[in-house]
């Protein structure tokens, strides 16, 4: 016996639960299994999901619509083309640069120009492509006579700039020159103290190393900046 009742004045229902045997109680759950599996069939929801809607994970054509001909900033101004990066959404290293120069205000893509072609071989010996990785920088248009950026232009479009990180959700950032370091690092270290080792920022191992503009009138520095390379080879393929 499953059920006892020892009250003498249980009604009628109480008297059949008293007499059903455990192998009838089985049976029964067996039929109950085969009713809801039958509903469920038919469409019957007995356990209805849940109404909290979850945002769909934002893309970057989304974010990039977000941005829009953005007027945010004193930039807009001066500006030919808003260079939002370019790459894979799904990279897995990032590299981030100051901000666009001359070519790229011209053609709306990033690190283009002479700086840009020294980048392309340099992701191109850790044997990886352009394509394979993401490259922007931490302000989308380009300052006038390339000055460096202000510290309002900084913060109006680190957001964008979070949100691009937010999609890719990359494993490695590349920080190229100061600015870049800086800004993902929350410091006012120079380049040449912070390069050469991981940081970590938002669950994101940073890189600093050097911009390669500056490698451009620095090859001395090239060196220093292939031992960073390689470290980041090294961690790309762990
Ligand atoms: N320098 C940068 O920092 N970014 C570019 O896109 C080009 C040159």
């Amino acid at each position: 016996m499953v059920c006892s009742d020892s009250n003498p004045t249980t009604n009628s229902m109480d008297e059949k639960q008293k007499s059903l045997s455990e192998g009838q109680l089985i049976e029964l759950i067996n039929d109950l299994k085969g009713y809801v599996a039958y509903q469920e069939s038919l469409g019957a929801e007995f356990f209805p999901r849940s109404t909290t809607k979850i945002p769909p994970h934002p893309t970057l054509t989304e974010v990039r619509r977000d941005l829009g001909e953005c007027t945010r900033c004193k930039l807009h101004l001066t500006r030919r083309h808003i260079v939002f990066g370019e790459g894979s959404e799904k990279a897995q290293l990032v590299f981030i640069g100051e901000g666009p120069g001359e070519d790229e205000d011209r053609q709306g893509r990033p690190f283009v120009g002479k700086a840009g072609q020294l980048l392309t071989r340099i992701i191109n010996a850790i044997g990886l492509r352009r394509e394979e990785v993401y490259i922007t920088n931490i302000i989308k248009c380009r300052p006038p006579h390339n000055r460096n950026p202000q510290q309002e232009e900084i913060a109006t479009c680190e957001p964008f700039l979070n949100k691009q990180l937010e999609v890719i959700q990359p494993k490695i950032i590349c920080a190229l020159g100061t600015f870049a370091a800086q800004t993902l690092l929350k410091t006012d270290a120079k380049i040449s103290r912070l390069r050469g080792r991981f940081f970590s920022g938002r669950g994101i191992k940073v890189m600093p190393t050097y911009h390669p503009a500056f490698l451009l009138r620095n090859p001395h520095k090239k060196k220093e900046a292939w031992e960073d390379m390689k470290k980041i080879q090294k961690e790309y393929i762990k």
